[in-house]
């Protein structure tokens, strides 16, 4: 067998192809002093980056859903205005339009990289515009991806929209990436369409054409020239989640009958439909920031309540879980946050920032209490980033007097976890957001690449925490929720669930997955598993744990 190289698997899923290399990018245009004059070079980079913008937008037309987001986010790139002043300062000193593009974007790329996190991970988009923008000056076809006549693993640094968007499904077996994270373009496209991949994987791009490899997401694995054994293993154990997955269909529960309802976390209403046709039991978590964003002031009560309803419809006796507007550090809002915090994820975010915009807290309050009266629905909602028993106090008390019925706080902060019991005491419900939980447990900000190893929620640290609410859940006889990243990841729910979640809420596209992972243990399994975890000593080690435990 050949070398096994690494990287962060995403889901589950595990794969045999051949490799088939993304195209190498174009040569660096040449530094040379222009022939034309600057009006003229200027002239060619306008058309230039207007064509592109326009072939990326079409693009973004055929494909739909959120790859049409990211092309048109791509698009907005090559029109960005900043930039163009770039190209035109950077022609005027003598630069080729090429040139200019190429220096214009690159120093922009840099601008992001420095930035780390969502926005670093965003430099591969902009390279890919670049490139794009160079290929129509120079009047050559694009890079993009390989289009053969049979089934390949597509190896690339990372995957742009642009190429993503386009990918023929029936033909990609699995994707693997040299760069980019759990939050790259690649990792977010292959969790929506169930691809498997395997991204940030040292050494990938010296992967040759042709070359047969095992593509394994649930370890991370990419194992190069495999030997029969581990080729028929690998293949056998695809068609088993295969089988798995169509299988379990029908409501979430584990493998001895225990419900687990599984929900979907939604970010307007428009994914309603899809999240149902995905068998989502309700929603989980519905962020209603995209209400607010875009806008110099609030939302009016009746422009909210018109979409509240129109999810709620969606969901007709469902449960559906509102949270109250989390605006702050990754989530900043011009009209309610003070720019001028240093530490902004430690700063008057989430309820203590509506706490100190009262007005806004409620009117999306009565907003919902209309919708849920209009509708029928089971209306629950919830505060952000809860850290005090006190706060919890005020938000309860706030919601039951403007007529909500089900009243309850995330879990997002230490403090709150340790004091469950008592938050519990109070609330009618926990849901615990295992991204920020994550994030202050470790002290390692979600938006910063140099520390987003830190950002694990197998950390035994952060489970402890889970384990608390789950522990405070089971004494009060309330109701306690998963609505992370981590409830997404199939055996990490499993343990979730040992250590006394009651739902689990996630992106829509990873229900299949989850649902047939916990339809193969049992609730005494799914606590072994539990403490299993917690006895270990970091994240890498409570995975392995768990993942050699659960491994027939
Ligand atoms: C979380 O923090 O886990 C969560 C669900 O909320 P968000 O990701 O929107 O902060
Ligand atoms: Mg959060």
């Amino acid at each position: 067998m050949g070398d096994v190289l690494h990287g962060t698997g995403i889901g589950r899923g595990i794969a045999v192809g051949t490799v088939l290399r993304m195209p190498d990018p174009l040569p660096e245009p040449a530094d040379d002093t222009s022939a034309l004059t600057p009006d003229a070079e200027k002239e060619r980079a306008r058309a230039s980056l207007a064509a592109t913008a326009a072939i990326i937008r079409l693009r973004g037309e055929r494909a739909g859903g959120s790859a049409k987001e990211v092309l048109e986010a791509q698009a907005f790139m090559a029109e960005d205005p900043t930039l163009i002043d770039d190209v035109g300062v950077r022609i005027d000193s003598g630069k080729t339009a090429e040139r200019a593009v190429y220096e214009a974007f690159a120093a922009f790329r840099d601008l992001l990289v420095s930035m780390g996190g969502y926005m670093g991970e965003r430099a591969t988009d902009l390279d890919d515009v670049s490139q794009r923008v160079v290929a129509h000056l120079r009047g050559v076809a694009a890079p993009g991806v390989p289009d053969p006549e049979h089934p390949f693993v597509l190896v690339a640094r990372d995957l742009a929209p642009a190429d993503t968007a386009l990918l023929d499904l029936s033909k990609v077996l699995a994707l693997v990436t040299s760069d980019g994270g759990p939050t790259s373009h690649t990792a977010i496209l292959a969790r929506e369409k169930s691809i498997v991949a395997v991204v940030g994987v040292a050494g990938a791009l010296e992967l040759a054409d042709g070359i047969e490899i095992v593509v394994d997401a649930a370890t991370g694995d990419v194992t190069v020239a495999p030997d029969d054994a581990t080729r028929a293993a690998a293949e056998s154990r695809a068609a088993e989640l295969k089988a798995a997955r169509s299988a379990a269909t029908g409501p979430g529960a584990l493998a001895d009958g225990t419900p687990v309802p599984l929900l979907a976390n939604l970010g307007s209403a428009d994914g309603a439909a899809d999240a149902v046709e995905k068998g989502a039991e309700g929603v989980g978590l519905f962020r209603t920031e995209f209400l607010f964003l875009d806008s110099a002031t609030a939302p009016t009560v009746e422009d909210q309540k018109a979409q509240y309803v129109r999810l709620l419809q969606a969901f007709p006796g469902k449960k559906v879980v509102v949270r109250a507007l989390d605006a702050g550090a990754d989530k900043p809002l011009s009209f309610l946050n003070d720019a001028a915090e240093e530490n902004p994820a430690l700063g008057l975010r989430g309820l203590r920032a509506l706490r100190a915009n009262e007005p806004i807290l409620r009117d999306q309050l009565r907003a919902l209490a209309e919708a849920d009266a209009e509708t029928d629905a089971d209306v629950w909602v919830m505060a952000p980033m809860v850290s005090t028993v006190e706060e919890t106090r005020y938000f309860t008390a706030l919601a039951r007097q403007l007529g909500l019925k089900t009243v309850g706080v995330m879990v997002e902060v230490p403090s709150s976890a340790l004091l469950a019991d008592r938050i519990l005491a109070d609330a009618d419900f926990a849901s615990i957001g295992t991204n920020d939980l994550t994030q202050y447990t470790l002290a390692a900000d979600r938006l910063l690449g140099s520390v987003a190893s830190f950002q694990d929620p197998w950390h035994p640290a952060v489970l402890k925490l889970v384990g608390e609410v789950g522990k405070a859940g089971r004494a009060t006889g309330k109701p306690v929720g998963i609505c992370g990243e981590a409830a997404a990841d199939p055996l990490l729910a499993v343990v979730l669930v040992g250590l006394g979640a009651t739902t689990l809420s996630m992106s829509p596209s990873a229900l299949a997955d989850v649902r047939a992972e916990l339809a193969r243990f049992t609730l005494e399994e799914a606590r072994r598993f539990a403490e299993l975890a917690l006895s270990a000593n970091s994240a890498v080690e409570a995975r392995a744990a768990v993942t050699s435990a659960a491994t027939p």
